[in-house]
């Protein structure tokens, strides 16, 4: 069964899609914890980090990462997140990073 991220990706469930290439789709996160919050997902449905392949799209998510951050204008600076298991709060079974930014994010995260 298609994860919930590549429901979005194939267009099944409405997203606000900002960015997109061959290797991941970007899209603002449903409860955003920051004034941009952006979700980067990889194309490939791999379950998180802790799976992550030797080649993939997964490469392409720091490339996308700096585009969208100079698209949204985020001139001060930004945090790249990702997430991995239930200790690391990962809450979709699909790699994908965080993009915040439009504030001072906090160290440590919560
Ligand atoms: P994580 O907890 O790292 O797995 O991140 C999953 C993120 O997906 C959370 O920040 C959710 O708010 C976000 N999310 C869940 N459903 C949707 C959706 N339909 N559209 C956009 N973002 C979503």
């Amino acid at each position: 069964m298609a994860t919930l991220f590549t429901r979005i990706i194939q267009r099944e469930i409405p997203a606000d899609i900002v960015y997109e290439d061959e290797h991941v789709v970007a899209f603002r996160d449903i409860n955003p914890q920051a004034p941009v919050h952006i979700v980067i997902a990889t194309r490939e449905e791999t379950p998180g980090l802790a799976q992550l392949p030797d080649q993939g799209d997964h490469r392409a998510i720091l490339n996308a990462a700096r585009l969208i951050a100079e698209q949204q204008g985020l001139k001060g600076g930004y945090r790249l997140v990702i997430n991995q298991g239930e200790d690391g709060g990962q809450t979709v079974p699909h790699l994908h990073a965080h993009l915040l930014g439009g504030r001072a994010i906090g160290w440590p995260p919560g």
